[in-house]
């Protein structure tokens, strides 16, 4: 189900329950700002969430309430992650759904990363 990218936070949604440990995920990245993990239903051969510590919902709550450093700090892990992951050569894809026409589910910040395959023409 669609989530409203201006509802308040929820933390008990699945990602920050992945956060606390609460539930398991198979985690390739953390560091201060940000933690990455295989997506449960790869939709590409590489399909890893990049989601930031702090508590936001989508996209747009981050880029207005987050500090310069979580903003900067998660920017460079998802960077990271990619780079880690052996991606930057044979090219990758971010996605970031925000908001219900988009079809984000998950009312955590989370930037999809995608690779391992030719990638298809953009959704418009
Ligand atoms: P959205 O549609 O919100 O942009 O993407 C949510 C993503 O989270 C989907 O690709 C979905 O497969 C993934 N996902 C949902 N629940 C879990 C979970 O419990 N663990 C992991 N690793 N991924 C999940």
């Amino acid at each position: 189900m669609p989530i409203d990218a201006t509802q308040p936070y929820d933390d008990q949604n699945i990602f920050a329950k992945i956060l606390r440990d609460e539930i398991p995920s198979n985690r390739v990245y953390e560091d201060d700002y940000a933690i990455a993990f295989h997506d449960i239903a790869p939709v590409a051969p590489t399909h890893i969430l990049v989601i930031p510590r702090g508590s936001y919902v989508s996209w747009d709550d981050f880029s207005a309430r987050a500090s310069d450093a979580e903003i900067a700090g998660f920017i460079r892990a998802v960077g990271t992650v990619a780079r880690d992951a052996g991606l930057v050569a044979p090219g990758y894809r971010l996605l970031a759904n925000t908001g219900a026409q988009s079809g984000q589910e998950v009312p955590h910040l989370h930037v999809h990363i995608f690779a391992g395959r030719r990638l298809g023409p953009m959704l418009a």
